[in-house]
């Protein structure tokens, strides 16, 4: 009675809930991961993230032969590779934990039918990654939340699940079905290398299970208590930096959540809890612009306001390079570029100054944006990035119509000594803190470091952009 399952946003065997029913349903339970050349091959993989979840995957195999058995790797159409697997090893059920994606929920629908069309058995949907399932929060009208305040409001009065424990004492494949296996597809690991995916770098998280429970604990110890205050100073350690993690499912959400109900119990400040709520409305974040790509897959093609979906972009290729490469003369956009193209992550508050800045100083299509989101983050997930991109953009689900943040007096908001700015420009590194943050830098100092002058200025472009809008707006 061989169960496979088929991990893909839930690379653990602790609290995790599909898996926890496989062996429920067997003692003899396996693992399963598949390279899928039509995610592989697309342009929207960053080497960095590429490398992470490689990383995860051994940790995961480690994880397995503890726990008595394999994890199988495959690579091609899970659609044909997975049954055809199964088949051969005469396998008695195929789970998985779902997913929002629209490529994902259509692959898994196709794999569904021909496992089943062979009576091999299917789980129902099972929203492992998400505290909440989305066919359980909707309005008053029974209808999918478009906006984050009240979502929040009805997610948070939900009574949220516990996490289910480790899985221990499975069965693995004996030797002839390890043969079948080898000769029916299933292959070695390979490196990200191996994959045409190069990041040489060391990485800024340790992959795997382990490392994910230790990053949660340091952060519930101390740092979450003081979340609130910190979290939008990207000069320091503030947040948790757990989003790859949480992206691949190295740690489950329920654990995470736990966690956050341990910290209120143990504080000891109305502070404390204010900070440790801040903290939750950020997961809560995470599960709003899940459950919107899922009700409203469009969204991963096109801008939700009407406003945006044929909006007048400009695209000039060059400042699109500026602002890749950290080269647009504004010292906290340059920061944040090149923190993202140095390490793979980049601080939220710098996200939202980055995005703002693309869309409505360079007036260029956010998507482009995404996309080199997606091409560089470690945390790269489509339904975060598209949430914070249309959301920066004002082209999605915010009742506030436009925003436009000013890097200036971003910079002196969250970076009031420039430590941030000078720690990624080390041109900028001698400059006194008051010309980094006013941005204030004469063109003859700019010369002589070789830092250059801003590539637009931000009240021209800011009235542009507004002129545009007003245009687009009255259009719809
Ligand atoms: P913490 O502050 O510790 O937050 C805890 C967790 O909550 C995060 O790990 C994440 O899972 C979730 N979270 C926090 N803020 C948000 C948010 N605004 N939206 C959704 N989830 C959130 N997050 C991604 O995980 N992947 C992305 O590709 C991504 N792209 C983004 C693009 C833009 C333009 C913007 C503005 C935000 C994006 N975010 C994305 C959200 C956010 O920036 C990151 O989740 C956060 O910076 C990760 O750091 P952390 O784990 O230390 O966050």
């Amino acid at each position: 009675n061989l169960i496979m399952f088929w991990h893909r946003r839930d690379l653990r065997i602790t609290d995790n809930t599909g898996l926890l029913n496989a062996r429920e349903l067997s003692p003899q339970v396996v693992g399963l991961f598949c390279f899928d050349p039509h995610i592989i091959k697309g342009n929207d993989i960053a080497p960095v993230r590429m490398k992470y979840m490689v990383g995860c995957l051994q940790a995961l195999q480690k994880d397995y032969q503890k726990a008595g058995s394999q994890l199988l790797i495959l690579q091609g159409n899970p659609v044909k590779v997975i049954p055809k697997l199964a088949i051969a090893l005469n396998a008695k059920a195929v789970f998985w934990n779902w997913d929002v994606e629209p490529y994902a929920q259509k692959r898994d629908y196709m794999t569904m039918e021909v496992l089943r069309n062979q009576g091999i058995q299917v789980l129902e949907q099972n929203w492992d990654h998400l505290l909440s399932s989305p066919h359980d929060i909707f309005t008053g009208t029974k209808r999918p939340y478009t906006v984050y305040s009240p979502f929040w409001k009805n997610w948070n009065s939900k009574t949220k699940a516990e996490p289910v424990y480790r899985l221990d004492n499975i069965i693995g494949l004996d030797d002839a079905q390890k043969e079948i296996a080898a000769n029916n597809g299933v292959i070695a690991l390979p490196s990200s290398r191996d994959l045409g995916f190069v990041w040489e770098s060391q990485l800024i998280l340790e992959p795997g299970e382990t490392a994910a429970k230790e990053k949660l604990e340091k952060f519930c110890k101390k740092t979450i208590n003081e979340y609130q205050e910190q979290r939008n100073l990207p000069s320091i350690e503030g947040t948790s930096q757990l989003s790859a993690a949480l992206k691949f499912g190295v740690i489950s959400i329920r654990t995470v959540w736990q966690a956050t109900l341990k910290a209120l119990e143990n504080s000891c400040s109305d502070e404390t809890k204010v900070s440790i709520h801040a903290y939750q409305q950020e997961l809560a974040w995470r599960e709003f612009y899940q459950h919107v790509m899922y009700h409203f897959p469009e969204l991963a093609e096109s801008a939700y306001r009407k406003a945006f979906k044929n909006f007048p972009w400009e695209n000039n290729t060059e400042y699109f390079q500026a602002w890749c490469k950290g080269k647009t003369g504004y010292p906290i956009i340059d920061a944040a570029m090149r923190q993202l193209n140095q390490t793979g992550w980049m601080h939220n508050r710098c996200r939202m100054i980055v995005a703002s800045f693309l869309t409505k100083d360079l007036i260029i299509d956010s998507q482009w944006g995404e996309k080199y989101f997606m091409q560089n983050l470690i945390d790269g997930d489509l339904s975060s990035n598209n949430g914070g991109w249309q959301w920066s953009t004002s082209s999605g689900m915010d009742p506030k119509p436009l925003r436009i943040f000013n890097p200036i007096s971003q910079t002196q908001k969250f970076d009031r000594e420039g430590e941030y700015i000078r720690k990624w420009i080390p041109e900028l590194q001698s400059l006194d803190p008051e010309y980094l943050v006013t941005g204030k830098i004469s063109p003859l100092e700019r010369h002589a470091i070789n830092y250059p002058e801003p590539i637009v200025d931000h009240n021209h472009q800011q009235k542009r952009f507004k002129e545009l809008y007003k245009q687009a707006t009255d259009c719809k």
